[in-house]
């Protein structure tokens, strides 16, 4: 393969947060997108040098993609594994649909982490009722089953405390296929994005702390430190990714328990949310590092230039006035602070919980950063 120069059509299946930030990073380097989304109004659209607006099984889309784009890629893990595989034929497509495949389903992820002999939460795969009565003791007395597939930011997931509420969840999900999974005792969060490129070569960058709210994500801590714990998390990533022959960005999610075991809790095939400090903190962003991939450039330096905390805006920040009335924060207030870096994604409707943006805070040291997070929180309250 050859490397795909900047003037070329990229592709994106998808339209959302991580579509735009991708476009952004192609564009900067000379290159033009064309995004698929079901919904041209979607935060990648409004930016993208041009949109087709169709489902992501759309023959005739997949053909127009192939026809224009010299590499394609994804930003979210719930296209059909099939349109990757239809596109791969004719165009180069980073991540492959069958490193795809086994993100899309949780019981897949989950034994194919454990066949690498990289620990994952203890956990049954439930597909009827009966798999939840046969389900050990343990995992419903306090357990979450979570559906397979489909599930983001919290979503699709229910806590067990016993066989009934068990039951329960799985008729409100529909029936449909689950993992039930020990609920564990968590002392903190980690990340790792990495990307591999078509020849098999990793860089990984700087480890990351989350700390998540009813699920979805809220706050990464980035500073560059190491220790035995996250030197063990950035070689599992790294193993994943090579099980996975894995070609683009990739990021594993991990478990810290309070007795100091870690765990995998999950991969996502594509930049991640806790990579979101790359684009101010690093030399290289995760969404560059895309880019570089797909077309064969030489990957880019994942170095950490500075301690960074990440604050995610979520709808609700919009909908704190009088009686939950919309209402743009003060970034006056917020950008007063000179160390803060402020990403909107272009949604004009806020709804609790939503993905409307994130803040990079990078500082000479993580207190500082801390200390103007701090600060940016009060004024979003
Ligand atoms: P999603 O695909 O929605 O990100 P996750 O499985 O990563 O789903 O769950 C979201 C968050 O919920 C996790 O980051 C963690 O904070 C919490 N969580 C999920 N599974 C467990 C578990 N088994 N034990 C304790 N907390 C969990
Ligand atoms: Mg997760």
């Amino acid at each position: 393969m050859t490397t795909v120069v900047p003037g070329h059509w990229l592709g994106v299946m998808g339209g959302g947060q991580l579509g735009r930030m991708f476009c952004q990073a192609a564009q900067a380097m000379g290159y033009r997108v064309l995004v698929l989304d079901p919904d041209d109004q979607a935060p990648a659209c409004q930016i993208a040098d041009e949109v087709i607006q169709a489902s992501y099984d759309d023959d005739h889309a997949l053909s127009m993609m192939a026809h224009r784009c010299s590499a394609v890629t994804t930003e979210f893990e719930n296209v059909p594994a099939a349109s990757l595989a239809a596109l791969a034929r004719r165009v180069r497509v980073t991540p492959g649909a069958s490193a795809v495949e086994v993100a899309q389903d949780r019981c897949v992820e989950k034994s194919f982490i454990e066949s690498l002999g990289i620990p994952v939460a203890p956990h049954a795969k439930i597909l009827t009722i009966n798999d939840l009565e046969n389900a050990s003791v343990e995992l419903l007395k306090d357990g979450i089953l979570k559906s397979a597939r489909l599930g983001y930011d919290g979503k699709g997931q229910c806590r067990v405390k016993d066989l009934a509420s068990a039951v329960a969840g799985f008729d409100e999900m529909g029936k449909v296929s689950c993992v039930l999974e020990a609920r564990l005792d968590l002392a903190y969060e980690l990340s790792v994005v990495l990307a591999r490129s078509v020849a098999g070569e990793v860089v990984t960058y700087d480890v990351a702390r989350n700390i998540h709210h009813d699920g979805i994500l809220s706050v990464t801590h980035v500073d560059g430190q190491s220790d035995e714990v996250r030197a063990k998390a950035t070689q599992w990533a790294s193993q994943i990714a090579h099980g996975l022959g894995y070609h683009g960005v990739l990021c594993v999610e991990f478990f810290v328990l309070v007795d100091g075991r870690l765990f995998v809790n999950e991969i996502a095939p594509r930049p991640h949310n806790s990579g979101h400090y790359t684009q101010n903190a690093c030399v290289t962003s995760q969404f560059e590092q895309q880019v570089r991939v797909m077309t064969e450039l030489p990957l880019g330096n994942t170095r950490l230039l500075a301690p960074t905390v990440m604050l995610n805006l979520l709808g609700d920040v919009w909908l704190r006035g009088p009686e939950g009335n919309y209402q743009d924060p003060d970034w006056n207030r917020v950008l007063c602070h000179p160390e803060v870096s402020l990403h909107l994604y272009g949604k004009n409707e806020a709804r609790p919980g939503r993905k409307m943006g994130h803040i990079n805070i990078t500082a000479s040291t993580m207190e500082q950063a801390v200390s103007v997070a701090n600060q940016v929180v009060a004024e979003l309250d």
